[in-house]
């Protein structure tokens, strides 16, 4: 006996690391989820940036490649900006439910981080390898996750800006990339310390990066096969919709010689137990019967929701007498199903079976009408049984 069972959904947001990371696409997160992602890679290119100047303030040999002033300032403005990075994640979470924060922490830190960016590029060279390889990959992450209008607000003044301190020094107004010492950027091969630099800025970034596009990626791809799937199945009972149904015979039926037997089945007196039982009671009816025919029918068959109340059978090289045996396997499956309501009432349903093949038309539309044309003399008839469509006309 199904006893059947309600589920309450509860609709609340979780907030639980798991549920950040696992269950839910990454480009589908709220701003602030999104922004708390983006203040904490902040927070790293920060830190690399800080191990940067540490690392070349305790070395004094490497102080004669180093503007040594704009390390130490350098610095300073990297470990007041770790901080304000890590304090944004703050009200990220204390005013989750705050519409105005949803708008204005994701522009804050999108563009606090933007600027840090164009400072750093400065201070390394406008065209420096670090500086294209962390542009590159921040703004392909950024138009990923965020809202390109906020991106490019950001971007463009930081573009143009960037653009004219390269100017500048075109024209020796400003020293290009003023962190270095010049000579160590005028030498034929390139310096060693430079290199390591570079490297040291520009690897931790894509590694990040890419392994951030590497997620939303897999993500992606994992969610338009669910879509894809979704799409082919009937919501309330999974079995195939009707398009999908309709496809598959489509393709059945241009194999050549094919033969092919269709079932269509109506619950009897449906509306009877929607009407004493609930609409619920109806749908959770529908889905068992699903579930039952699934059960019962072989591999090579499908299933279909064909309308209400009202379930097809795709049977490949199936005569309409093995069809029979099928469909009245069927019939003696759903009628021995017993339901249960809540409050304790049982009853149990019957179905009436109409079939045609690909023997008796050779349109698909054809073979279902004339199944549906047997289904009506079953009705007829006092219903819960199987009828075949060359049974009936020769009858
Ligand atoms: P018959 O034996 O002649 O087929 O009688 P019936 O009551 O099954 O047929 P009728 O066409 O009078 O009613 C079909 C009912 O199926 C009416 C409709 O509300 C119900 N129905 C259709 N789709 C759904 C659904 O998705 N869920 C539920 N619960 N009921 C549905
Ligand atoms: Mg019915
Ligand atoms: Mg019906």
């Amino acid at each position: 006996m199904i006893k059947i069972h309600f589920k309450h959904l509860a609709n609340r947001e979780k907030w639980s690391f798991s549920q950040f990371w696992k269950h839910e696409p990454l480009i589908n997160w709220n701003m602030l989820k999104k922004s708390i992602l983006l203040l904490i890679l902040a927070a790293f290119m920060t830190l690399i940036g800080i191990i940067w100047d540490s690392l070349v303030l305790l070395n004094p040999i490497t102080w004669q490649w180093v503007n040594l002033p704009l390390v130490r300032s350098k610095l300073w403005t990297n470990v007041i900006m770790l901080m304000v990075f890590l304090s944004l994640i703050v009200p990220c979470y204390r005013y989750k439910d705050h519409a105005w924060a949803h708008t204005i922490i994701p522009i804050l830190s999108v563009q606090l981080f933007t600027a840090l960016l164009c400072h750093t590029s400065y201070l390394i060279g406008s065209f420096s390898p670090a500086t294209m390889v962390v542009y590159v990959s921040v703004v392909a992450v950024g138009l990923v996750l965020f809202n390109r209008k906020m991106i490019y607000c950001a971007l463009i003044p930081a573009t143009i800006a960037l653009l004219f301190c390269s100017i500048l020094s075109m024209f020796g107004v400003l020293q290009y990339a003023p962190l270095f010492n010049p000579e160590i950027l005028s030498q034929a091969e390139m310096h060693p310390f430079w290199v390591g630099s570079m490297l040291f800025f520009l690897l931790p970034i894509l590694i990040a990066c890419l392994f951030l596009f590497e997620i939303i990626l897999t993500q992606w791809r994992s969610r338009e096969l669910a879509i894809q799937h979704l799409s082919r199945l009937d919501p309330l009972t999974d079995v195939l919709n009707r398009r999908s149904i309709g496809a598959y015979l489509e393709k059945l039926h241009q194999q050549p010689n094919s033969l092919y037997s269709i079932v269509l089945l109506d619950l009897d007196h449906f509306k009877n137990i929607n009407d004493h039982f609930g609409h619920s009671m109806g749908d959770q009816v529908l889905i068992q019967v699903a579930q039952c025919l699934t059960k019962h029918l072989r591999d090579q068959d499908m299933i279909g929701r064909f309308g209400g109340e009202e379930f097809i059978l795709l049977l490949p090289h199936t005569t309409t007498t093995q069809a029979q045996n099928i469909a009245e396997r069927c019939r003696l499956a759903i009628a021995h199903l017993r339901f249960m309501t809540e409050d304790e009432q049982t009853f149990s349903v019957s179905a009436s079976f109409g079939i045609s093949s690909s023997l008796n038309a050779n349109e698909p539309h054809l073979i279902i009408s004339q199944a549906d044309q047997a289904l009506y003399a079953v009705k007829a008839a006092g219903r819960n049984q199987v009828q075949i469509f060359e049974d009936f006309t020769s009858s």
